[in-house]
């Protein structure tokens, strides 16, 4: 099979490419442990998209600090979710790629549900990059609560 496959990189020239430039190559074809993701780098991915309304920003300001605490909880403490699990939910794959991602994630705040026994929880677009944020987790505990049954649910089902 990979006898196949370097065949068929031979005819095209590849091959020989790729062997030349080895280093580089290697970074994009295998997981090289420098690539398990931080919780720096996964806040500096994070891109918020705050509402212009005064009283609303505030909300949202809150619930993206709740977010920047919880992704350094994930990094720091031990649990069996690690940052690259949420990297997963919401770009569908566990490390930065090598060639980084196409764009940062926009974070959206999600304002003016019934948060009265309110369930909603953090949703993803993988193919489009972003992040919908209910602002009712305002707190690190309730931030972590809820991201918790989101990845939990995440990574036991599949992401769909
Ligand atoms: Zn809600």
């Amino acid at each position: 099979m990979l006898d196949q496959q370097a065949a068929g990189l031979k005819l095209f020239g590849v091959l020989e490419l790729i062997k030349k430039h080895e280093n580089e190559m290697r970074q994009v074809f295998t997981h090289s442990g420098s690539s398990i993701i931080t919780d720096d780098q996964m806040i500096d991915l994070l891109k918020p998209i705050y509402d212009d309304n005064t009283q609303r920003k505030e909300i949202d300001i809150n619930t993206y600090k709740a977010m920047c605490d919880f992704v350094q909880e994930l990094h720091h403490k031990e649990c069996d979710l690690a940052v690259g699990d949420l990297l997963k939910f919401i770009t569908g794959v566990r490390k930065i790629p090598a060639l980084g991602l196409p764009k940062q994630i926009a974070i959206y705040f999600i304002h003016g549900c019934d948060q009265v026994k309110c369930k909603c929880r953090p949703k993803a677009s993988t193919c489009d990059l972003h992040l919908r944020l209910p602002v009712h987790y305002q707190t690190a505990e309730d931030m972590i609560a809820a991201w918790m049954s989101a990845l939990k649910e995440c990574k036991g089902f599949g992401h769909l």
